[in-house]
């Protein structure tokens, strides 16, 4: 078990650019558990390589199962719906901001020995494949929001949430 560093906002590898992964290779299964490792350690929704400082297009995502999706060369081919909610980042640690996101997600990807997949993901998930691959670009989801969420707003957000 390998926890990396977490990057945080500030610093200039999370406004990089990442690079494809074009060998699928004993290193990139280090990376992807290392970030499985640093990823639940972190109790975390998703994580993308540049944030352990890897300029890399990598991300893992834990989907509605409570299963860990391994994306590398991850691209969303589709996208449906909206929903707006509170999102957050493991890199800008104890904030939240609003962000509206499309509902339904398909993404195409390679797994960790390269073969191409794609898969669909709902609501936190669709979320969190938007997020994760904005990573890769550089992007991080503050750059959507015009505010950071106030302990109130937080309270009354989930507080409502239970009755929509
Ligand atoms: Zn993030």
């Amino acid at each position: 078990m390998a926890i990396r560093n977490i990057v945080i906002q500030g610093d200039p590898l999370l406004t990089k650019r990442c690079r494809p992964v074009t060998e699928f290779n004993a290193r990139l299964h280090q990376l992807l558990d290392d970030m499985r490792d640093t990823l639940t350690e972190a109790q975390g929704a998703g994580l993308a390589a540049p944030q352990v400082g890897v300029l890399r297009r990598v991300v893992v995502v834990m989907d509605d199962e409570d299963q860990l999706l391994e994306l590398v060369n991850p691209e969303i081919v589709s996208q449906s719906g909206e929903q707006t909610g509170p999102e957050g980042c493991l890199s800008v640690p104890g904030k939240w901001g609003m962000v509206t996101r499309p509902c339904r997600v398909k993404v195409r990807a390679q797994d960790r020995f390269g073969a191409w997949f794609e898969r669909e993901g709902e609501e936190l998930t669709a979320r969190c494949f938007c997020h994760e691959i904005e990573h890769l670009d550089g992007h991080l989801y503050v750059e959507h929001i015009d505010h950071f969420l106030t302990e109130e707003e937080l309270e009354e957000y989930f507080g409502e949430e239970d009755g929509k």
